[in-house]
């Protein structure tokens, strides 16, 4: 495998890269960001643990991230008996993959997701075929396989829930479909952190730019936009992305995420109606985003990056899917 630039490890050498302290950040109030290192890059992909009583991760990164997210746990000081509670924003294999090994690693932590996931974590056959449609043979070298976890550890959060942390503190829970059908937002109840998972976009840190996040097969605009608008009704005091890191300026960031739905959805639907098809579609996205977004793309080594992550047609098909489907 070539080793491409801003690629600290191949994808091969994550078994052995080192967890220090570049990969973990302190957020403050028990709360650590770990990079997963997907894919090799760092700076994509995160998971985070909140060190409380009952101390829980939020996000596995995929499974071939397993190994860097056990070794980091280990490194913050998380016994294999210590860690109560794995949850997941939603099942797309980025969040979710490494829920089978790390719930091996940690046996006592409950497996908590949103209720239409549930059962795809325990026999994740048909969400791993879904995956391989989308991804091809990315998904040997970026994801890797999701090993089935036991139901009998798995907790199905309905559309408000609440998920204890010990002492006092919890995260609620609530459903934000759009990006995703199984998707949750999680809101720390001492931090007022939001954990957006993809919700609210991609957010590229090296340009504060938000990118769309808008795959097959269940984007639906108007979801994706009413989630938003829940997520701003809880006044959140910071948000923590997957994609990638926290971010304080919570109202201008929803507002940049607003917009880019708005172009993308606008740009495909444009294409949609002038009968291009889908590559024709995927081109002329390509072209408005350069034109829009000459920051994002200034940083070559990011933009490629992140067009590994969430790819320009991914994002131009879960749309047009949804123009197909409601028309
Ligand atoms: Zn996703």
């Amino acid at each position: 495998m070539s080793r491409k630039e801003n690629r600290i490890y191949d994808t091969v050498d994550i078994m052995s890269a080192p967890v220090d302290n570049e990969l973990i950040q302190d957020l403050g109030d028990h709360v650590f960001a770990i990079d997963t290192l997907m894919g090799g890059y760092t700076g994509i992909t995160s998971s985070y643990l909140i060190a409380s009583d009952k101390p829980a991760l939020i996000e596995t990164g995929s499974a071939l991230c397993a190994p860097v997210v056990i070794q980091a746990l280990e490194h913050l000081g998380i016994s294999r008996s210590d860690l109560a509670t794995i949850v997941v924003t939603h099942i797309h294999l980025d969040h979710a993959g490494g829920v089978g090994d790390i719930a091996k690693a940690f046996p006592n932590a409950e497996i908590v997701v949103h209720e239409r996931g549930a059962r795809h974590l325990a026999d994740p056959t048909k969400l791993v075929a879904s995956a391989y449609r989308v991804f091809g043979d990315r998904m040997d070298t970026f994801f890797g396989p999701l090993l089935a976890s036991d139901p009998a550890r798995i907790k199905a959060l309905g559309a408000r829930d609440r998920i204890d942390l010990g002492a006092g503190r919890h995260l609620e829970s609530f459903h934000n479909p759009g990006h995703a059908s199984h998707h949750v937002a999680l809101v720390d109840s001492i931090t007022g952190d939001l954990y957006t998972g993809d919700a609210a976009g991609v957010y590229v840190p090296e340009t504060s730019s938000i990118r769309p996040a808008t795959p097959p097969p269940d984007f639906d605009f108007d979801l994706a936009i009413n989630s938003i608008e829940a997520m701003k009704a809880v006044r959140p005091k910071r948000l923590l992305f997957s994609h990638f890191g926290p971010v304080d300026d919570v109202d201008i960031i929803f507002g940049q995420s607003i917009e880019q739905l708005n172009y993308w959805v606008e740009w495909v639907t444009d294409a949609h109606l002038n009968g291009l098809d889908l590559d024709h579609a995927v081109l002329l996205a390509q072209e408005k985003d350069r034109a829009n977004n000459s920051e994002f793309f200034a940083n070559r080594a990011v933009a490629d990056k992140f067009e590994e992550l969430s790819s320009t047609e991914a994002q131009v098909q879960g749309i047009w899917r949804w123009l197909e489907t409601k028309s």
